[in-house]
């Protein structure tokens, strides 16, 4: 005899399989099944937990007064593409050998093909006291959505004080645009001849700000004009969030910062490393080759985007490219065919000021490789700032999420 538990239980492990299963309905997933939609792939599910698909680059771009929310946000049920079976719940554990995934909602899916794309999850245990800074309201940034919104009233609001921008470690979602708000910011307070009154430092993780020689010279020149202090190789250790103090790499200690645009550290979910899909080395991104993009451990499984160690910096530019790859692959495996290569294009735009930008777009090896032939990647301008603000997320939402580039 079942009793009332173990019937609960058999109704909720209800058994659906499908030929594509989609993890994660970010950039990645969404024109991912769109384009495979349009391909002729008929059976294309789609995991996904949140009610709303937000456009992340324009972040940025509330954060230096310059967009809303409203302009990057989007019902969910309004960019799932038609024909795709858009499952609302969140994978908790895959099993590649049996080829399946676990929901939260209790759910058992099988799948013949696997895209893991859930993106990256903030690590806000790396950084003691990050999260009450936030709560107390003098920490805040364009990298936390439901932050974001206070980024430019308090920056704007400054006339003296210390302030103190960071450059989040890798992995990290195209971390150097999060010199985007700064640069804007100090343009904004130079016009309002206030900068000179702020104390204004910026943490980076590395030796430079992207490790790309050309933006690197011209992002240097815009610090030391606007007299920014570099910590180089730092990072934040920990937050005294009730004294306003940070502690950073080898104990250096920052007090009475005024606001602190702190960008939280970055993981994979902890399932991709716990269904062996992650390589030991990496930290918890999912292993694949990265020209193919196919799993290194398991034929079935593929993955793209920010939790995909693709070697390369994760982008949503670069994220074009890969979709285009992995639509192909998907196709050519069913028949055995060729499999494309991704060349790891990416791109990392980088306003200089608040009306220039660089889009320095590059390949696997840092070389330039524009999508406008001839067009120095490197070089700032007005017309590539308008085109990152107002032009691209057009192409987003009428092009890119339906699958039609
Ligand atoms: C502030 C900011 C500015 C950026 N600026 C630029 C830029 O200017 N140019 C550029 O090219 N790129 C930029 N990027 C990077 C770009 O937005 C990302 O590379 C891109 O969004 C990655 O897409 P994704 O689908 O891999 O991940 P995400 O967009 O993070 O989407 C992952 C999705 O998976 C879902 N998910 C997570 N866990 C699970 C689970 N267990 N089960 C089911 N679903 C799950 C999440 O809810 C989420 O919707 C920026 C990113 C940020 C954060």
């Amino acid at each position: 005899m079942w009793g009332p538990g173990e019937l609960g239980r058999l109704r909720t492990v209800a058994v659906e399989r499908s030929e594509i299963l989609i993890i994660g309905g970010g950039n990645a997933g969404i024109s991912l099944a769109a384009r495979l939609l349009r391909d002729g792939f008929d059976d294309v599910a789609l995991v996904a937990p949140q009610p709303v698909h937000r456009y992340k680059p324009l972040l940025n771009y509330v954060g230096a007064g310059e967009a809303t929310m409203a302009d990057l946000e989007r019902p969910m049920a309004d960019v799932v593409p038609h024909g795709c079976r858009w499952i609302r719940d969140a994978v908790d554990a895959v099993d590649p050998v049996a080829m399946t995934a676990h929901t939260r909602g209790g759910r058992t899916l099988h799948w013949s093909t696997l895209v893991v794309c859930p993106g990256l999850v903030e690590d806000w245990d790396a950084t003691p006291g990050l999260l009450q800074a936030y709560a107390d309201g003098w920490a805040a940034s364009t990298y936390v959505p439901g932050s974001a919104p206070q980024v430019w009233p308090r920056l704007s609001a400054l006339r003296s004080g210390s302030v103190v921008f960071t450059v989040p470690p890798e992995p990290a979602s195209c971390a150097p645009t999060a010199l985007k708000p700064l640069l804007m910011a100090c343009d904004s307070w130079r016009r309002a001849g206030v900068l000179s009154d702020l104390d204004v430092r910026l943490v980076l993780p590395g030796a430079a700000a992207t490790g790309l020689a050309e933006a690197d010279r011209i992002l240097e020149g815009r610090f030391a004009d606007l007299g920014i202090e570099v910590l180089r190789q730092s990072r934040i250790e920990r937050v005294d969030w009730d004294t306003h103090g940070l502690v950073l790499t080898g104990g250096r200690g920052l007090e009475d910062v005024t606001f602190a645009h702190a960008v939280p550290h970055y993981r994979a979910p902890h399932w991709v490393a716990d269904a062996g899909l992650a390589a030991d080395s990496s930290p918890g991104l999912a292993d694949i080759d990265p020209e193919t993009l196919r799993s290194r451990r398991h034929d079935s499984v593929w993955a793209i985007g920010d939790a995909a160690d693709a070697a390369t910096r994760p982008s949503g530019g670069g994220l074009r490219k890969q979709v285009d790859v992995l639509a192909h692959n998907l196709a050519a495996a069913r028949k055995g065919k060729k499999l494309k290569r991704y060349d790891g294009y990416t791109v990392l735009p980088i306003t200089v000021d608040r009306r220039k930008l660089m889009l320095d777009e590059v390949d696997r090896d840092g070389k330039a490789s524009p999508s406008v032939p001839f067009l120095d990647p490197f070089v700032p301008r007005r017309s590539t700032w308008l085109f990152d603000r107002y032009g691209l997320p057009q192409v987003y939402w009428r092009r890119i999420l339906r699958g039609r580039v």
